[in-house]
């Protein structure tokens, strides 16, 4: 079987959109587990001649502070266990959150290799904002912009790096 990349990280930092960049116009596939309260949705993807699904893990997103937050959880803990990778996304907009640091707790007991991505890092400008994201423990965060679609291929090389 193929390996799987899960992007995981808390409603509206960008996951659907770096999704659909690593996807390209490969069909997603919507899959409604009963039991499960959120869609998750998958694709696939290759680099470098390496292919492997990718989850996009946000599919539904429910307002409510509790509710975000114990969704966010179980939607980590669902990748956890599907995943070989996971691409931990955090957004340089809003910087540092609590909620990125509960997120962070969670993928650190795992075990599971992470890619911590940082995006919309849309300009120079903003390409300080990464720094704070070190404190996380993951590593070099990468920065990327869904939206312009700038550092993808870095992080698709760090991703098919630990496949
Ligand atoms: P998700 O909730 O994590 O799946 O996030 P989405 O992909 O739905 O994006 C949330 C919002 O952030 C949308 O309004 C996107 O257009 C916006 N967004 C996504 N990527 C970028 C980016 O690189 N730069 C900026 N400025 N906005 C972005
Ligand atoms: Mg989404």
């Amino acid at each position: 079987a193929r390996p799987v990349v899960a992007i995981v990280g808390r409603p509206n930092v960008g996951k659907s959109t770096i999704f659909n960049r690593l996807i390209g116009d490969r069909l997603a596939i919507v899959e409604d587990k009963p039991g499960i309260t959120r869609d998750r949705i998958y694709g696939v993807s290759e680099w470098n001649g390496k292919p492997f699904s990718v989850i996009d893990t946000g599919g539904i997103e429910i307002d409510g502070d509790d509710v975000i937050l114990k969704s966010i959880r179980m939607q980590a803990e669902l990748a956890i266990e599907e995943a070989d990778v996971i691409v931990f996304m955090c957004d340089a907009k809003s910087g540092l959150t609590q909620s990125d640091e509960e997120v962070a707790q969670i993928l650190f007991r795992s075990g599971k290799p992470i890619v911590l991505a940082v995006n919309k890092v849309d300009n120079l400008s903003r390409h300080d904002e990464i720094y704070e994201f070190y404190s996380l423990g993951f590593g070099d965060p990468i920065p990327i912009s869904g939206s312009h679609g700038t550092g993808i291929g870095d992080l698709l090389d760090a991703i098919v790096e630990i496949l």
